[in-house]
């Protein structure tokens, strides 16, 4: 056990429910790997106290803070200032609290999952993204996307109509000049006449596939063979449409890439220094017994 001092530095995890969260295991083993003296810890936090926890880190010595489901909204309206990430979604989930005690939101979200794919040999610049899902994993990953200069984004969701949101609300949020062409269509039947062959990025954003719910319908033959999947799902690690992209030769990547991602650009944030993704990977694959 780590000894945690009246020196030492502290950053969390802002959650309700909190339980379940990787987060801790994952940056704790970054931040002994980086030999600092900080600790990580879970913060469960009700719904109607976001706005006092929030303004609380200051005066508590945090150094900052992730910020996860169903807080990211509440958070955002906290901030004293935000990154263009944070700005363009709409939403955080790291906050840093900076000399004068002022609060900096940022979403690296969008950004991790952009880094899995990258690190893994993809090439997001433009490049032709496929996302499916609009739901808060699906805009991040859009968003990111676009901030990392795709020249396509196509958004698929169950309910057409979020997705169509998401893209308007993107649009309007991304700078100006921004050149992106955007395209939107349901996740079933025709997939509003997508040709599936002209994509280089795929990212599964959606919840389908998860241990409990129903599997992906998606028709992996369809997408060329250079298309780079990721599937933002981590349990079970590697899902039906990540078995069937690796059987056809697609290069994949799993959700657990996704997740360090966001935890290496936190990280980052808070202490200014570069963590080892592996050092995280190793402390996520320990705490998920794989
Ligand atoms: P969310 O905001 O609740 O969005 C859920 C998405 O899944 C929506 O697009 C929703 O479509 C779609 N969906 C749900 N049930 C469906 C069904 N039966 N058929 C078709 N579509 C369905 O959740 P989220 O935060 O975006 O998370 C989505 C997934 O990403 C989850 O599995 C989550 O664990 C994972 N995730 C992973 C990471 C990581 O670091 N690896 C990070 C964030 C999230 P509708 O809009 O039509 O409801």
């Amino acid at each position: 056990m780590k000894a945690v001092t009246g020196k030492t530095q502290l950053v969390g995890v802002m959650g309700y429910p909190v339980s379940h969260t990787l987060s801790p295991p994952m940056q704790n083993a970054a931040i002994e790997a980086a030999g600092l003296d900080a600790v990580y810890i879970p913060l469960c936090v009700k719904p109607e106290l976001v706005s006092q926890a929030v303004r609380g880190l200051p005066a508590l010595g945090f150094r900052g803070a992730n910020v996860t489901i169903p807080h990211k909204i509440s958070a955002f309206e906290q901030m004293d200032h935000l990154t263009d990430e944070a700005r363009i979604i709409g939403a955080v989930n790291t906050i840093r609290v900076e000399e004068d005690g002022s609060l900096t939101g940022h979403n690296t979200d969008c950004l991790g999952a952009i880094w899995a794919v990258e690190n893994a040999g993809a090439t997001v610049k433009k490049s032709k993204v496929l996302v499916l899902g609009a739901g808060g994993a699906g805009r991040a990953v859009a968003a990111g996307a676009a901030m990392s200069g795709a020249s396509s984004i196509t958004l698929l969701n169950r309910t057409v109509e979020k997705a169509e949101e998401v893209v308007q609300e993107l649009r309007k949020n991304l700078p100006a000049g921004d050149k992106v062409s955007w395209k939107t269509g349901p996740l079933a039947g025709d997939f509003g006449g997508v040709n599936f062959s002209e994509f280089d990025v795929l990212f599964q954003m959606t919840s389908l596939g998860m241990k409990g719910k129903k599997e992906l319908e998606f028709p992996v033959d369809r997408l060329s063979s250079h298309c780079h999947l990721l599937d933002a799902v981590y349990s079970p690690l590697e899902t039906d449409l990540m078995k069937t992209g690796k059987n056809l030769g697609l290069p994949v990547t799993d959700g657990l890439a996704m997740l360090i991602g966001q935890g290496v650009e936190s990280f980052k944030f808070w202490f200014g220094v570069e963590t080892d993704p592996e050092t995280m990977r190793t402390a996520l694959m320990r705490t998920l017994n794989l």
